[in-house]
């Protein structure tokens, strides 16, 4: 169906030098005819030419009309270049609007650019031939590769964040770089050296400020490709090296970190009430009670050197005597022993239980009616906590040892801020202390570091890496020296408000990005996507991309 032309030559690409012929409407699209009216100018020398020497009909898909596809048909010339001096002899017209290698209008392909930088490949594609524009996800993963020229020369950045994010983790890693004052990302580098990052670095001179990570690597890059540059140890780095730090002095401690009494048994979690709190009560109950034992020990055995007989001491803290002596025989403190426990009714049908289980019976309450049968006279509950074991290995009733710590949780315990510790975790760090002194002292240097950081003030700093050095804590002092040896940036760290926070946020969404194609993603694909969106124009494409 051909419909009236007249108003439709205002939208096409550049109606000044296009001339609409004829609209023909079918199912799934518009097809439009159109002519090129203009003096051709030759690309080589720029001189006009009259001399016709042919035609062709190129095929573009411009922007969709009604939810419907348009297609293009444009009749492009050549002609011949009659200047003896150019070294064309023919040439092809060039329009306006109408990029000379793509099958698209340049309108619609900075659209497909844009859908696919938000979306990516494949869902781009699906989105965009929703909308009518039907391509392929290679063609708008290529529209997003075209690398933009704009960004980083029309404003570069002052203030520069730098860290690495990694391609696979452990193995290769790639450069970040964030401008800390626009919040945005500058520039992607595939790889992570100090030659990579000088030479970029040397392309941009405004930059006065560098927050990086405490890798001697982005250091040296910015010693060298930037050295008026003030450098800020980033304060997350730092405290992560002193955690680090803390943790490796608990590894060297590693045998003080136990608990004086058994965890409470994990299936006890089974029984209704909350049993978790309960036996974390009765065990500080069992706690205080030993507390009180040891202290009129060591009041026995006081007396006992001044040279008390053992009446009088029984008198006098009023114990029993067969006590006082028991006490003053044994040499030490005695521990008393754990409660000897009857094993549980339901162990008398242990291997009942066991075959039933292999048979295939995992249902707690069938086991239990069948051993009531049988003569138990116990609760259901205990069955259950029979068979849970076997549910989940891990719930396996440890035996009572005193239970071990690793370094990494002490090092947990001794690096958060108090007002972030649980009540348990209180309990526990009570208790791990009493064991291992060292973990206190750990602690408050933790915490004067973290003071540190936040108070601004330079002197401070000064004074926590004198009190480390002398702490006599062998990876604490280290760390301490390690400052020193990065002090300027340290001390930036301190007294400015820069740090790699914004890098971090950068790098998750980098991350995002990266799983989002299924870590598939070339280097271009990847950077496309992660610095901001810049248009392109398409036009005054001299290649094909
Ligand atoms: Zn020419």
């Amino acid at each position: 169906m051909a419909l009236p032309k007249s108003h439709s030559q205002s939208v096409l690409p550049n109606p000044r030098l296009l001339v609409l012929e004829t609209i023909e409407q079918f199912e799934d699209r518009f097809l439009l005819t159109v002519r090129v009216q203009q003096v051709p100018l030759c690309p080589e020398c720029g001189r006009a030419s009259e001399s016709r020497h042919s035609h062709y009909v190129r095929r573009l898909q411009d922007l969709p009309w009604q939810g419907l596809s348009v297609q293009i048909h444009l009749r492009v010339r050549r002609f011949r270049c009659r200047n003896p001096d150019c070294q064309r002899r023919v040439f092809t017209e060039r329009v306006e609007g109408v990029p000379p290698y793509l099958r698209q209008t340049s309108r619609l392909a900075e659209i497909v650019r844009l859908v696919g930088y938000v979306a990516g490949g494949l869902p781009g594609a699906r989105l965009l031939a929703r909308l009518a524009i039907l391509t392929s996800d290679d063609t708008v993963l290529r529209r997003v590769k075209v690398p933009s020229s704009a960004t980083l020369s029309s404003n570069p950045p002052d203030v520069l964040g730098v860290d690495d994010w990694a391609w696979r983790k452990g193995h290769t890693y790639g450069t970040i770089l964030v401008d800390l004052e626009q919040h945005c990302v500058v520039d992607l580098l595939p790889c992570r050296s100090a030659e990579s990052f000088e030479a970029w670095l040397k392309e941009q001179p405004r930059i006065g400020v560098i927050s990086r990570d405490r890798s001697g690597l982005y250091a040296e890059g910015a010693r060298l490709g930037s050295p008026a540059a003030m450098q800020v140890a980033d304060r997350f780095h730092l405290l992560l090296n002193l955690s680090a730090a803390v943790e490796r002095a608990l590894e060297e401690r590693s045998r003080q970190l136990q608990l004086p009494f058994p965890a409470p048994p994990p299936h006890v979690s089974l029984a209704q009430d909350s049993p978790q709190a309960k036996t974390t009560r009765q065990d500080s109950l069992k706690q205080q009670r030993r507390q009180r034992r040891l202290d009129r020990y060591g009041q026995v055995i006081g007396l006992y050197h001044q040279g008390c007989s053992q009446r009088r001491i029984s008198e006098s803290l009023e114990i029993e005597r067969k006590t006082v002596r028991r006490w003053i025989r044994a040499g030490q403190f005695p521990e008393r022993k754990p409660p000897r426990q009857r094993p549980p009714q339901v162990h008398r049908f242990a291997e009942y239980l066991q075959r039933r289980w292999e048979e295939g019976c995992h249902n707690a309450t069938r086991l239990f009616q069948e051993i009531r049968l049988q003569g138990y006279r116990g609760g259901r509950g205990m069955v259950a906590r029979h068979v849970a074991g076997w549910r989940n290995p891990a719930q396996v009733f440890p035996t009572a040892r005193p239970q071990k710590i690793t370094p990494k949780h002490a090092a947990i315990l001794g690096t958060k801020p108090a007002a972030q510790l649980t009540a348990e975790q209180q309990l526990l760090l009570d208790q791990l202390s009493a064991k291992c002194p060292d973990l206190l002292g750990l602690r408050k240097l933790v915490g004067d570091f973290r003071e540190v950081l936040r108070c601004g003030e330079g002197q401070s700093l000064l004074v926590w890496m004198k009190n480390a050095k002398h702490s006599g804590i062998g990876p604490v002092a280290r760390f301490a020296v390690g400052l020193e040896k990065d002090f300027s940036a340290v001390l930036a760290a301190v007294e400015t408000p820069w740090s790699n926070g914004q890098v971090e946020g950068q790098i998750n969404r980098l991350k995002t990005l990266k799983r989002q194609m299924f870590g598939r993603a070339g280097f271009p694909l990847l950077r496309a996507r992660v610095l901001p969106y810049a248009p392109f124009d398409f036009t005054p494409v001299s290649q094909p991309p």
